[in-house]
């Protein structure tokens, strides 16, 4: 294929991770308990369906649902086909191609790759030493937005409140990616009819355990999603995620569960991580970053062959010996720290 023919700005974009499954997943941080069973039930319910018509162009029935959820409008909802569709949304709507967005380095790769597949540029400001925002960089970086996520994916940290009001404050679109927002706590949710130029993310693979689903959000002030509703491709969510999504969003107690055998396991973990000799990173998320004593990579090749999946980061700048652990029910995490125990005798 001549060079020429494929649009420069997709040139460097890698195929996304894709890794060979076996044994038990820690390395996508989603959810142990299994399928969310208010969806599961929700999916027989599906078979009534008339999937021979087409579904809410704007899934206006989820959008309902969040409002209520929330205590705001439907109108402050953008339903996207899990939270990436929405990141993609936010960048079709907002940013000229060849416009730059601010991201934070280290985070969530495909932040870069939704601003390159939409003709957009790239400007990366290193995170401070302890994984904070560098606001006074981010604020002189020149870009017509910025897009972070809190809690930070890969670093699993949350960013300080005070330090996102400030970015807020300089006046261009802050983008707040909430994909494990519910794990920590904290949201700028509440926020967005008080800001002309906050989006915030969030998503259905994650607390509410249904990745496979595809469901995800974008919420802002009813102006900006006015804009992202022209942009969105209509019927994205099919009838079978809304669906789901709605009573998956009724059942709240599930998430709640979800989020307490995070807490509970990020204790267990972080403990046995740093009782092994890792060097563990402070976490708010369903995720831990850790820095290995011995190869990364080696280590994380080693507990696959032991049938335990985690996630190496340690080619990444900055994240030399670094893996991350999705956070997972007693017996993943026992069974973790047990094979992690293994590999450093096997290699030490
Ligand atoms: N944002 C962040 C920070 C993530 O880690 C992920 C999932 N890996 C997403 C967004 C995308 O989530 P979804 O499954 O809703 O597309």
């Amino acid at each position: 294929m001549k060079q020429e023919w494929q649009r420069s700005t997709v040139r460097d974009i890698p195929l996304y991770y894709n890794p060979k499954v076996s044994g038990i997943r820690m390395d996508t941080s989603t959810n142990p308990l299994g399928a969310n069973p208010a969806a599961k039930e929700a999916l027989r319910e599906c078979l009534r369906l008339d999937l021979n018509q087409y579904p809410s162009p704007y899934s206006d029935g989820l959008r309902e649902a969040l409002g209520n959820l929330y205590g705001l409008k439907a109108d402050n909802f953008v339903a996207g086909n899990g939270s990436d569709e929405a990141l993609d949304v936010i960048f079709k709507s907002f940013m000229e191609p060849g416009e730059s967005v601010v991201l934070p380095y280290p985070s969530y790769s495909l932040h870069g790759y939704f601003v390159k597949v939409n003709g957009g540029r790239v400007a990366i400001v290193d995170l401070k030493d302890d994984f904070q925002l560098d606001v006074e960089a981010i604020n002189r970086m020149p870009g017509k937005m910025v897009l972070l996520c809190t809690p930070n994916n890969p670093t699993s940290n949350t960013f300080r409140r005070k330090d996102i009001e400030a970015l807020l404050e300089k006046g261009r679109i802050v983008v707040v990616d909430e994909a494990y927002g519910e794990f920590a706590g904290k949201s700028f949710i509440p926020d967005v009819n008080d800001y002309d130029n906050l989006i915030v993310t969030r998503t259905f693979s994650k607390a509410y355990a249904l990745a496979g689903m595809r469901i995800g959000y974008a919420t802002s002030n009813i102006d900006l999603v006015s804009v992202m509703q022209r942009v969105r491709i209509p019927y994205s969510l099919n009838r079978v995620s809304e669906h789901v999504a709605i009573q998956a969003l009724r059942d709240q107690s599930f998430v709640e569960k979800s989020v307490a055998l995070v807490k509970r396991g990020r204790k267990t973990l972080e403990a046995g991580l740093k009782g092994l000799g890792f060097q563990v990173f402070p976490s708010e998320a369903n995720f831990i970053l850790f820095k290995s004593p011995i190869r990364s990579n080696l280590l994380v090749q080693r507990l696959a062959e032991k049938g335990v999946m985690i996630r190496d980061f340690g080619k990444l700048r900055r994240l030399d010996d670094c893996a991350r652990t999705t956070i997972g029910t007693e017996q993943m995490n026992d069974f973790l720290l047990k094979k992690c125990k293994e590999v450093l005798e096997e290699c030490q």
